[in-house]
């Protein structure tokens, strides 16, 4: 569902050129869940701009859903984004607004009649578990609540990838279990391709079922869970895996 061609990005920063994505090539399978892994500053979030169109790569070329977005004008690849959900690590919540509010906005932003849009959000609050904070502001949820209005509302418009960077990262490890758990089901029930950035090592390990290592913007590794975490092959991955066995 999403493929990467010997993509590059780099950033100029003054007379400097950083290089953020180096040869990279991968290609996400539709139905799984697939984990990219790496330190601060490997080019994860990147990667991740890079698949929504919010970054254009500066060599290589990329393919979502079939088609090659690469060179798409501004206005298409708003359309490609469209089918495409996000969830933060801070959430990203719209704090004026309610949850159900939160749920329904990119409803509104497609144009759904205000009937449709209710029952709909109605439906995703029960499919997050939520149904009874529909009419509270994401001021007075706990982090792992919020992560389930991120995730209603990313699920919305009912896209056939998500992505979620660092989602986890702010909840303590027993709501990180909890939201993972959500993400499953997302998953396996809805049938949604996921993409999961993270540095946490456990994150991926527990639902990923194929994951990339990137270090310094290259694609060190890349396998099934089992065999990077039972037998990484290269010293940045080693190192890496290292850190938490
Ligand atoms: P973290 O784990 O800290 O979120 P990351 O793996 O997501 O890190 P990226 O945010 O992708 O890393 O950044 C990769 C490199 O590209 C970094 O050196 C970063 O400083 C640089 N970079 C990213 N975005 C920009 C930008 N808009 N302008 C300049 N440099 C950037
Ligand atoms: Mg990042």
């Amino acid at each position: 569902i999403v493929r990467f061609d010997d993509v590059g990005k780099t950033f100029s920063a003054g007379k400097q050129t950083l290089t953020a994505l180096d040869g990279v090539d991968l290609s996400v399978r539709r139905g799984e869940i697939f984990g990219v892994i790496g330190y601060s500053g490997a080019g994860k979030s990147t990667l991740v701009r890079l698949i929504n169109g919010l970054e254009r790569p500066t060599s290589g070329r990329i393919e979502v859903d079939g088609l090659d977005i690469t060179g798409l004008s501004e206005s298409r690849l708003r359309d490609v984004r469209s089918g495409i959900g996000m969830i933060f690590q801070q959430f990203n919540l719209l704090r004026s607004r309610t949850v159900a509010g939160n749920v329904a906005y990119p409803l509104v932003v497609a144009g759904w009649p205000r009937a449709r849009r209710r029952e709909r959000v109605a439906e995703l609050l029960r499919f997050v578990g939520l149904e009874d904070k529909a009419a509270a502001y994401p001021d007075q949820l706990s982090g792992g609540q919020k992560q389930r209005v991120g995730i209603a509302r990313a699920l919305a418009t009912s896209p056939a990838l998500l992505l979620a960077d660092e989602s986890t990262s702010a909840l303590d490890p027993e709501t990180t279990q909890d939201v993972l758990r959500l993400l499953r089901k997302v998953n396996q029930e809805l049938g949604i391709t996921i993409v999961v950035i993270t540095h946490e090592m456990d994150v991926v390990r527990s639902i990923a079922d194929r994951v990339a290592v990137l270090a310094e913007g290259r694609v060190v590794e890349l396998g099934t869970v089992f065999d990077v975490f039972s037998d990484p092959q290269t010293a940045a991955s080693k190192s890496f895996v290292g850190t938490v066995l």
